[in-house]
């Protein structure tokens, strides 16, 4: 299922990406768009490699073996300039350190812009790859990026990656060629699971919770504390069906601190109320938690298709909107409030 830039879907986004290698028509700026764990920063080593493998294995397929390849891939290639969410150093050193719920400031576009006035220094292509850039500064960062947009030598390559487009200026947006990344199929990543070596079992539940994002499903698959959450995670649910209003509004709170482990949450729980929907249905698709086929039996009996049903399409709703940028609190308090009581 890996395709020949090896990784896993997204083969319309490889294609648009590799003829642009051959035929040499880059733009100066793309913009990788959607979810984290998607794969948008996996898909732009590809293309920082595919643009300055010496070895390519056919036209605009990187061979990944090459020093360029290598380094690019370990994100050490001295012609390949990263720009990530940054915090100040807490030790007060006045210096900035990468961190996840950072923010990129200007300072590190204006040092951005020096590297790119640098010819490429052992290869053909310059390559900028700005992460996250959503979480800029709202100060004059965007409007310094613009400017590095307008001015980027023939040499450069820019790559911005941002859950979504309209989350940034219009005017960086319309500069840059939009590549929006959906999620692939549930048997899509369980394939490319097991095509990593992964049991079928443990592939087939992780792609369920992964909601198509592979990388996701990489990072879940190689935790440890997978199985511990979520196992928390459905102990959870089963108080929450018979959890008071003021419970739920507490649990909702707490839940939607942070986002991701909210979706996280609940891709878990949706895959439990599949399961309980298969079995109101009197469906005879296997289970996906075999390991609570009791619970599940016993849920489905005490319900009737159509309250399984809604609280199935209560959860995909809820996912979609986080993705469009709707307060996960009310998101969250609207969904437990809502849960049946069998
Ligand atoms: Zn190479």
């Amino acid at each position: 299922m890996t395709n020949n830039w090896n990784l896993a879907g997204h083969e319309w986004a490889v294609d648009m990406l590799k003829k642009h290698v051959i035929h040499g028509t880059m733009r100066h700026a793309y913009l990788f768009a959607g979810p984290p764990g998607i794969g948008r920063r996996t898909l732009a080593v590809r293309f920082a490699q595919a643009l300055n493998c010496r070895t390519p294995i056919e036209p605009g397929v990187p061979c990944g073996q090459c020093r360029d390849c290598r380094q690019i891939e370990a994100m050490q290639h001295p012609d390949l300039n990263i720009v990530e969410p940054t915090i100040l150093d807490p030790k007060g050193a006045k210096e900035l350190i990468p961190h996840p719920n950072g923010e990129i400031r200007i300072e590190q576009i204006r040092d951005l812009r020096r590297l790119l006035n640098l010819r490429p220094y052992q290869s053909n292509y310059r390559v900028a790859l700005l992460l996250n850039f959503n979480q800029t500064r709202r100060d004059n960062a965007p409007n310094a990026l613009l400017k590095t947009l307008e001015e980027a030598p023939a040499y450069a390559v820019l790559i911005l990656t941002a859950e979504n487009p309209e989350q940034l200026l219009s005017t960086i947006v319309s500069r840059c060629e939009v590549l929006r990344l959906r999620p692939l199929g549930v048997g899509q990543v369980q394939h490319a699971l097991e095509e990593k070596g992964y049991e079928t079992n443990q592939a087939k539940w992780t792609a369920h919770i992964s909601g198509g994002r592979f990388g996701t499903a990489l990072r879940l698959i190689e935790s440890e504390s997978l199985m511990v959450e979520r196992e928390e995670r459905l102990n959870d649910l089963q108080s929450l069906i018979s959890a008071s209003r003021v419970e739920k509004f507490a649990y909702a709170d707490k839940l939607s601190r942070d986002k991701d482990a909210m979706r996280q949450a609940i891709l878990i729980w949706l895959s439990y109320w599949r399961d309980v929907m298969l079995r109101t249905a009197r469906a005879r698709t296997p289970l996906v938690n075999v390991d609570r086929n009791l619970e599940i039996e016993d849920l489905a009996g005490r319900m009737d298709l159509s309250s399984a049903r809604r609280v199935v399409s209560d959860m995909e709703n809820t996912l979609e909107k986080m993705d469009g940028n709707v307060n996960p609190r009310l998101l969250a308090e609207v969904l437990l409030l809502d849960l049946p009581k069998p």
